[in-house]
């Protein structure tokens, strides 16, 4: 894909993240999360109707230096962040659906080519699994773009609001029914259906049954935090992270879910342990777990082949 595109798509990107900072800093538990959505945006301190130059992604904040133009409150760093992030999105998960797929965009554009060798029916077959690996690749950038406000929010309220669960697992049910479709082609990319991890999935007992698959993942992991949530009665695992946990089993499937939490509780606790180190946080503090799992699931959609490769390559085992 020529370089545009991804500079179009970053734009696109970090204007998506601009609204979402507007849903994050305006929701209320207890009210649904597009209750507010509407209105101008105004300064949090001093209440003032913001200017269209003072909305602008990424530059408005860079050019205040961080402040309100009028009363100097200090902004939060959290605009720019979710806004980047956002920008990110739009360009890593089209960036991996195509290194997976190299040939989607001919197939998705170009009718079959004349000078083509191979076969009429095969190159539709080609074309399906291109709109397939293509309609999967939107649905993950809405999916990272609902995760994103769903570890800020979290992080900011200790709160992850219901509908966003809902969301997600309404977004697992797409996928599954994608993966469905794809399901009988043999070539759909380098992901052996769907699985993040590849020729790796088939270690853990990956069933290629796509609804049963879906399943076990969501099944496996509501049930192990389910049981971290039920024995430290709610301190060391709140059931908002347990309800969140069902929507990324739907989404990722088995193996996958259960290694994308597997990674966030290794990852919070390297995090968990250096925050204690540099005093930052007590013991006792309740650090928010959504932010964790997000990184997890992070790590398996886009390294979660190398991390399994590197990990049994120590054992000398390679598939
Ligand atoms: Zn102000």
């Amino acid at each position: 894909m020529p370089g545009w595109i991804y500079i179009f798509l970053f734009l696109f990107g970090i204007c998506i993240g601009s609204f979402l900072n507007v849903v994050i800093l305006r929701y209320e538990p207890d009210k649904h999360i597009l209750k507010n959505v509407g209105g101008r945006s105004r300064c949090p301190h001093c209440r003032r109707v913001l200017k269209w130059y003072e909305l602008i992604p990424l530059l408005s904040f860079a050019f205040q230096k961080g402040r309100c133009r009028t009363c100097r409150a200090r902004l939060t760093w959290q605009y720019p962040l979710v806004e980047f992030l956002s920008g990110l999105v739009f360009v890593a998960v089209p960036w991996v659906a195509l290194r997976n797929n190299p040939g989607v965009i001919t197939y998705l554009l170009h009718p079959f080519p004349t000078s083509s060798a191979i076969s009429q029916s095969f190159y539709h077959s080609l074309r399906l699994v291109a709109v397939g690996n293509t309609a999967l690749a939107g649905l993950w950038i809405v999916v990272f773009l609902a995760l994103i406000v769903i570890a800020t929010i979290d992080l900011r309220l200790k709160i992850i609001p219901d509908e966003l669960n809902v969301f997600l697992a309404i977004l697992g049910i797409g996928a599954i029914l994608i993966k469905y479709f794809l399901r009988g082609f043999s070539f759909s990319g380098g992901h052996i259906q769907g699985s993040f991890l590849e020729s790796y999935a088939t270690l853990f007992g990956f069933t290629g049954n796509v609804w049963l698959n879906a399943l076990v993942g969501a099944g496996s992991v509501v049930v192990f935090l389910g049981i971290i949530h039920f024995f430290s009665r709610g301190r060391a695992m709140g059931f908002g992270d347990v309800k969140f946990s069902f929507g990324i089993g739907l989404l990722m499937g088995w193996p996958d879910a259960a290694v994308a939490i597997l990674l966030s509780f290794i990852v919070g606790s390297i995090i968990s342990l250096f925050l204690l180190a540099i005093g930052k946080e007590k013991l006792k503090s309740k650090l928010p777990f959504a932010p964790f799992i997000v990184l997890g699931i992070t790590l398996v959609y886009f390294f979660g082949y190398d991390i399994i490769n590197g990990y049994f390559r120590l054992f000398g085992v390679q598939i």
